[in-house]
């Protein structure tokens, strides 16, 4: 206690250790304690304390009451029987309790019920490191500057995708050319073989008659020169090369015959040249050409020939070869085997006259194939530059369009995140103006018993500010001059 009562009801402080006064609360004898340490107080005869509701007074209590004037201190309140003395009761009738230890829920209801207008100053300072906070101007900043940074993302993201839409076409369009002005080369390539092949018409037409007679796969345009000729024509030429081939071996048969007739040792029979046969090689029809020369009479000047009188006469020789050499005459072979060959020469060239038509025939139908398949080219050629052409300019237009988007992008862009970064500079003026001062908090271990509290709690833990407890978890950092200034409004410091 700060104050007692002297003799004439005044309240006054003590002045000296051992000043005795009246208790305002009980009436009985207080004593003044006036040390060098403490704040100077009354104290109850055998420090009794008269008022149940209050704790042992600390310097804590005191200080917090000399904050305020003298006449709000100690206030003694009664209504009907009970009476406490009220830490300090403002001029507005607040009563301000300065609770240092904990109490039990049911005597902070009662002592809300009874003061009815009343705020709570709790001393944490033994239990500060046991609360946990964090300012809601952090909090809501942090979350202000993730929206910020969302908003200037998706404005980033929004610009790249239709960047990215933009090269993607261009870059389509651009390989689309690539494959397009390959083939174009390609189809030139080809051009300039069969423009080639124009140059010596004579030379590829026969080229492409040689392939005929065989059934090879030959290089594109030949092949399909070839298919596109007149198949009757076709037919001919291998027949008549067929009989060609045939007329040729018919010659060169008839040539072989006729130089191995010559080859025969010649013998003079009779006048005449006849020529050494093996008896076997005779044609039994021809045995009246054919002469037996007894092979004694050869070493003689007087050749002993027989001629044979009938076929049989001629069979009858056939083991007669160990005493008997052979000849024939060979005028008449001789003679067939020239017109053989005559027949045969004129054969083939009435054969080659026909095949040089048809030749002619063939190399005309070539030439006309090639020249279309030319004019389709060059069509074919034509055809795809437009295209290139186009897709050339597709892709330029791509470009202009992409560059100009850029621009008016950035444009836009620039404004936008201006707009953006003003909004949030606003906005977060707007959170540091009103959560200023707020917390969110926690107890770390509860203290469940001011849970039950109705009235204003203000946490001392002994800063130059208060902790305001505005919801279950919700704080306000209160400084103790704005307490005081709403509290203590009329008190003027020293
Ligand atoms: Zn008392």
């Amino acid at each position: 206690m700060q104050f007692s009562l002297d003799q004439n009801n005044r309240k006054i402080r003590p002045s000296f250790s051992g000043q005795r006064a009246i208790c305002p609360l009980c009436n009985g004898q207080v004593i003044g304690k006036c040390g060098e340490i403490y704040v100077w107080h009354w104290q109850h005869y055998q420090d009794r304390n008269c008022d149940p509701w209050k704790e042992h007074e600390t310097d804590w209590h005191r200080r917090w009451k000399a904050k305020f004037p003298q006449e709000w201190q100690e206030v003694v309140i009664e209504i009907y029987d009970k009476k406490h003395i009220a830490d300090v009761k403002t001029a507005k009738g607040v009563v301000i309790e300065f609770q240092n230890s904990p109490i039990s829920t049911a005597t902070i209801r009662e002592r809300e019920e009874f003061y009815e207008k009343m705020i709570w100053v709790i001393n944490a300072d033994t239990f500060k490191d046991n609360f946990k906070t964090r300012s809601t101007v952090t909090s809501k900043l942090r979350e202000e500057e993730n929206e910020y940074l969302l908003e200037l993302r998706t404005l980033d993201t929004e610009y790249k995708d239709e960047l990215e839409s933009y090269d993607k076409q261009i870059k389509n369009i651009e390989s689309a050319s690539i494959s397009k002005s390959n083939e174009l080369s390609r189809l030139k390539e080809k051009m300039e073989t069969l423009e080639e092949n124009c140059l010596n018409k004579t030379d590829f037409s026969q080229k492409v008659i040689n392939t005929l007679s065989t059934e090879y796969y030959f290089a594109d345009t030949v092949n399909v020169i070839r298919q596109k000729l007149d198949n009757s024509l076709k037919q001919q030429l291998k027949e008549i090369q067929n009989q060609i081939t045939e007329a040729d071996r018919e010659i060169k048969a008839a040539e072989q015959t006729m130089l191995s007739v010559l080859n025969m040792e010649p013998i003079t029979i009779e006048g005449k040249e006849f020529r050494l046969i093996p008896y076997k090689d005779i044609p039994k029809l021809a045995y009246q050409k054919a002469r037996a020369i007894l092979k004694e009479s050869r070493k003689t000047f007087f050749l002993q020939c027989v001629d044979f009188k009938s076929e049989s006469d001629f069979l009858n020789y056939d083991y007669k070869e160990s005493h008997y050499d052979f000849a024939i005459d060979p005028t008449d072979k001789i003679d067939r085997l020239k017109e053989k060959q005559d027949t045969g020469k004129n054969k083939l060239l009435s054969l080659n006259e026909i095949l040089s038509e048809l030749k002619e025939q063939l190399s005309y139908q070539i030439l006309q194939e090639l020249e279309f398949i030319i004019s389709e080219l060059e069509f074919d050629i034509q055809e795809l530059m437009k295209v290139l052409n186009n897709l050339t300019a597709q892709a330029g237009a791509l470009k202009r369009n992409k560059a100009k988007f850029m621009i008016r992008m950035e444009k836009e862009l620039t404004a936008s995140k201006a707009e953006i970064v003003l909004k949030h500079k606003n906005s977060r003026s707007q959170i540091m103006t009103v959560n200023k001062g707020y917390y969110s908090a926690g107890w770390k271990y509860r203290r469940n018993s001011w849970n039950v509290a109705l009235m204003p709690i203000f946490y001392d833990i002994g800063e130059d500010y208060l902790w305001y407890q505005t919801g279950k978890h919700k704080f306000k950092k209160v400084p103790i001059a704005n307490f005081m200034s709403k509290y203590g409004h009329i008190f003027i410091s020293g």
